[in-house]
């Protein structure tokens, strides 16, 4: 089998669709340079050799691509008109890795391979810049020092032995830039790495190119291994055994002088999904310095430009001097690049996020993928690529990843609130969103305070965990493109960039902005959409759902074909829920109502009663509480279905276990204190989950069903008498006999017909079950001969198939998750293989009984895109989730069916 896949030249043994065995990476290469694009010739080492080489190891391996990879290498010699390891012309070689899916700086680069003390000579006099050749010459160590062979420090407090040689340098010199060495600086730099290597690995730096391109490509597969890239597949979801492939291809400088340049752009918008083409370029520069934000780049084109100026505040006479766009200063590049820019997305149909070099006045496309984008971008530009003819409405319904839609629907800052003088400085708006936290500067320390903002002077790959973890990113170098931007915008994650007013001292854990101090715990906010940074908490509004997200939804519901609820248990969920498209409650936990302020008093009488009449008592207070609970959401869901499940928890939920708090109680009700303890010592259970809950409690003390009853149904009526119609659904929860499910029914059954009586009026109510204890899956036939519908409670259903308690299993869970014995939580992702199984048995079964038994899903599962796309398959009628997962399950539950 082939290892070793070539392209280049116009020409490509592979293709786009070989993402899987070359990489996101190499199969666009392969892809771009097949379809015309100027890419450097190259070739990529498949994902599978990764496998093998995790398999049979480095020896092996190495001796399978030795042939194929010599004679790739030689056709790229051919190709570029230079040679590997020649003194006067040396070919120099790029290795990167690449998975199937983009994981951005997870995994290691080096660059000018091929370089050693005879090439950098020949490299010096073929473009006639010594200095260049040397500073790539050191960079390079550096690089395969730091990726290759260990080097690179491990934490914020190791010092990079590389960076400390040149800041001395720098100190003895009087110097402050890189840029402002000499060729006999850059060969003493050179000097000294070599010796600091050798020291610190007993081990020579490799002068033989052979041995170079080895050292990096095994050192590719070893980081598919690495720290950070396992992170990122955790939270990614993302198997092991998917590996990473080795793209080997030919350099090209964007540092051989003025007409030299590298960038980023993105056919689109990134962070608003705008149809306009935009990115970011640096003259003379190695493309690394873009992405790294060291220098702080500037706009590819004249409108980007403008743009960025009047965020900055630059006068247009300045921004045409100081920062002039691509478009102003290689009018000709830029048409060049604006053509393919348009080839590329027209090719792939969807936004592109590009790099490119110019190489002494040539243009070289380096990468193209699929950009990341917020979750507004996502829907925008979805939705304009469909009517710009380009992608079906399916094509732009499976565009959607549904989990990001949440992003949309959460509170942005209410700049009406914001006083000109909170604002401390003004950066990019790298990724909108409203961000208020506690300042922190360091990642590992993001979980520090509840809500943090990561302040830092740039990011870098390693800061990845404390990204995910913080509320906003802050950084003061860096561009659009920066790694943190893209990082945050693919996260979702508020970010503001480049915000160069602001000078942070790690050291000293504060920064400073003309002359304003703000240390570490000090709350800021920042508004990703406008890249202002402000001092304090700011409030925060209600999102404007914007038109494409109205057509994303509507187009949603055009394909899916089961039915989405929500779970809410107060009018105002409800309300929020309908806004959302909620086409009725899958569940309403009524013991959330007794919680609620005086409440609890009667709750607690109720339960501490010692005779069925003290409960009686008690519970007739109870009721118009709980009436006036339900005619509200009744309200709310204007005729709408209403699953109302009756009181399910442990009573010793209710009752205080500190003695202070019972003695208070025991003053509230006028009972000894003596009283209190000892029925809290009766209620105590070792194991509440499984313990006097659900239709246990309503079986024991049938008179808590009967106030719940009565209350539903006088609810009902009373919005009949007002004309609005009430359609309630009583489940019955935790039932795991058809015995105990009869006497629950008979009890509202009767109490029903006791009000319909009294009212001298009816209405149509039904009842049903939960199906959440795995006996009630097994026997479901028998229950569907008395219940009008099933709803699977799918949180204990998973708690009492894994016999995993849900209080308790947050101990173990993540290690499980981290030593791989489990991939998921499936307490979040809905166990299919197993937990699953029942769910299936349940619908069959409850369906054979009654055909037309309705069958839904009130777990949290139910706004889980996987779990959704499941029970579609199970043909179930509806999922139920909380209100803000309703527009996700809306598209996943469409997703599901097309
Ligand atoms: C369930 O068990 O899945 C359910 C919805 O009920 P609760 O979470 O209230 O136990
Ligand atoms: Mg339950």
């Amino acid at each position: 089998k082939a290892r070793v896949f070539k392209f280049g030249n116009k020409q490509a043994d592979g293709n786009g669709t070989m993402r899987n065995l070359l990489g996101g990476k190499g199969a666009n290469l392969a892809e771009m340079s097949a379809i015309g694009i100027p890419v450097p010739p190259g070739f990529t080492i498949t994902t599978e050799v990764c496998t093998e080489y995790n398999d049979l190891g480095k020896e092996t391996v190495v001796g399978y691509l030795k042939d194929e990879v010599t004679e790739a290498v030689r056709e790229i010699e051919m190709q570029m008109g230079t040679k590997w390891g020649d003194t006067n012309n040396p070919l120099l070689l790029s290795v990167r890795s690449g998975a199937r899916v983009s994981m951005p700086g997870m995994m290691d680069t080096v660059l000018n391979l091929g370089l050693n003390d005879e090439a950098v000579i020949g490299l010096a006099k073929k473009t006639g810049n010594e200095r260049f050749a040397w500073d790539s010459y050191r960079r390079f160590i550096q690089m395969y020092a730091g990726v290759v062979m260990g080097m690179k420090p491990e934490s914020k407090d190791d010092v990079d032995p590389f960076e400390e040689v040149i800041d001395n340098l720098k100190e003895k010199r009087h110097i402050e830039l890189d840029t402002q060495f000499t060729v006999q600086d850059l060969q003493d730099l050179v000097f000294d790495f070599k010796d600091i290597i050798n020291k610190r690995t007993g081990r020579q730096f490799p002068t033989d190119p052979w041995e170079q391109l080895w050292g990096a490509v095994t050192a590719v597969f070893d980081s598919w291994n690495g720290a950070r890239a396992l992170y990122y597949r955790k939270i990614h979801g993302y198997p092991a055994d998917w590996g990473t492939a080795v793209n080997v291809q030919a350099m090209v400088f964007g540092n051989m002088g003025n007409d030299s340049a590298t960038g980023v752009c993105f056919t689109r918008d990134a962070g608003s999904g705008e149809n306009v083409f935009n990115g970011e370029y640096l003259i003379n520069a190695q493309g690394e310095d873009v992405v790294a934000g060291v220098r702080t780049p500037q706009q590819i084109t004249k409108l980007g430009s403008q743009r960025w100026a009047e965020l900055a505040q630059v006068s247009e006479a300045d921004r045409k001097k100081e920062y002039p766009s691509l478009e102003e200063i290689m009018p000709e590049m830029y048409q060049e690049l604006d053509g393919y820019q348009k080839t590329l997305e027209a090719h792939y149909r969807d936004m592109q996020d590009m790099e490119f070099t110019i190489q002494k006045g040539k243009l070289w496309i380096l990468q193209t993928r699929n950009g990341k984008r917020t979750g507004a971008a996502m829907v925008k530009i979805a939705v304009d690529l469909m009517k710009e003819g380009v992608i079906s409405e399916t094509e732009a319904l499976m565009r959607m990843e549904p989990n990001k839609l949440d992003e949309l629907l959460h509170p942005v800052f209410d700049t009406k609130t914001i006083n000109q003088e909170d604002i401390i400085a003004q950066g990019l708006p790298a990724s909108p969103g409203a961000a208020t936290g506690q300042v922190v500067f360091f990642a590992d320390e993001a979980g520090k305070y509840k809500n943090t903002i990561l302040a830092r002077i740039e990011t870098s790959p390693e800061d990845l965990e404390g990204i995910n973890i913080a509320k906003g990113i802050l950084t003061a170098r860096g561009g659009m493109t920066s790694h943190a931007a893209v990082v945050a915008r693919g996260l979702g994650k508020c970010c503001v960039s480049g915000a160069g007013a602001v000078k942070i001292d790690y050291k000293n854990r504060k920064f400073e902005v003309d002359g304003r101090v703000f240390q570490e715990g000090d709350w800021i906010s920042l508004n990703g959409s406008t890249g202002n940074i402000i001092d304090g908490k700011v409030p925060t509004k209600e999102p404007e759902l914007s038109g494409e997200f109205g057509e994303i939804m509507a187009l949603a519901d055009k394909y899916r074909k089961m039915q989405v609820r929500t779970n809410a248990d107060t009018p105002k969920d409800s309300k929020v829920a309908r806004t959302f498209g909620a086409e009725g409650i899958g569940l309403t936990r009524t013991e959330h109502m007794f919680f609620e302020g005086d409440r609890i008093v009667a709750m607690r009488e109720m339960i501490l009663a010692s005779t069925e009449k003290g409960r009686k008592k008690a519970l007739t207070k109870l009721l118009p509480m709980q009436r006036g609970d339900f005619e509200a959401i009744f309200e709310a869901m204007e005729g709408l279905p209403v699953t109302i499940r009756l009181l399910d928890p442990p009573l010793h939920e209710f009752i205080p276990h500190q003695l202070a708090a019972q003695k208070e109680v025991a003053d509230q009700l006028h009972i000894s204190v003596a009283a209190v303890t000892s029925k809290v010592a009766e209620l105590h259970e070792f194991n509440p989950m499984m313990g006097h809950r659900g239709c246990r409690l309503g079986n024991t003390y049938p008179e808590i069903t009967e106030m719940q009853a009565t209350a539903i149904i006088e609810a009902a009526l009373n919005l009949k008498k007002r004309g609005v119609k009430a359609r309630p659904e009583i489940m019955v929860p935790l039932v795991g006999t058809v015995s105990e499910f009869l006497e629950q029914k008979r009890i509202i059954q009767e109490t029903a017909e006791q009000v319909f009586a009294k009212r001298k009026d009816r209405i149509d109510y039904s009842i049903g079950t939960m199906i959440e204890i795995p006996r009630a899956a097994l026997i479901a036939d028998k229950i569907a001969a008395h219940a009008d519908f099933f709803s699977f409670g799918t949180n204990d259903l998973t708690q009492m198939t894994y016999g995993y308690s849900r209080d308790d299993a947050g101990k173990f869970l993540g290690i499980y998750q981290n030593k791989g014995l489990l991939t998921s939580d499936p307490f979040e992702i809905l166990d299919q293989e197993g937990v699953g199984q029942l769910v299936t048995m349940g619908a069959e079964r409850g369906r054979a009984t009654k055909p037309n038994l309705k069958v839904g899903i009130c777990g949290e599962h139910g706004g889980e895109p996987n779990s959704v796309a499941f029970c579609h398959r199970n043909k179930l009628n509806y999922v139920s989730c909380s209100p803000f997962r309703v527009p996700i399950a809306r598209v996943a539950a469409a997703q599901a069916a097309i």
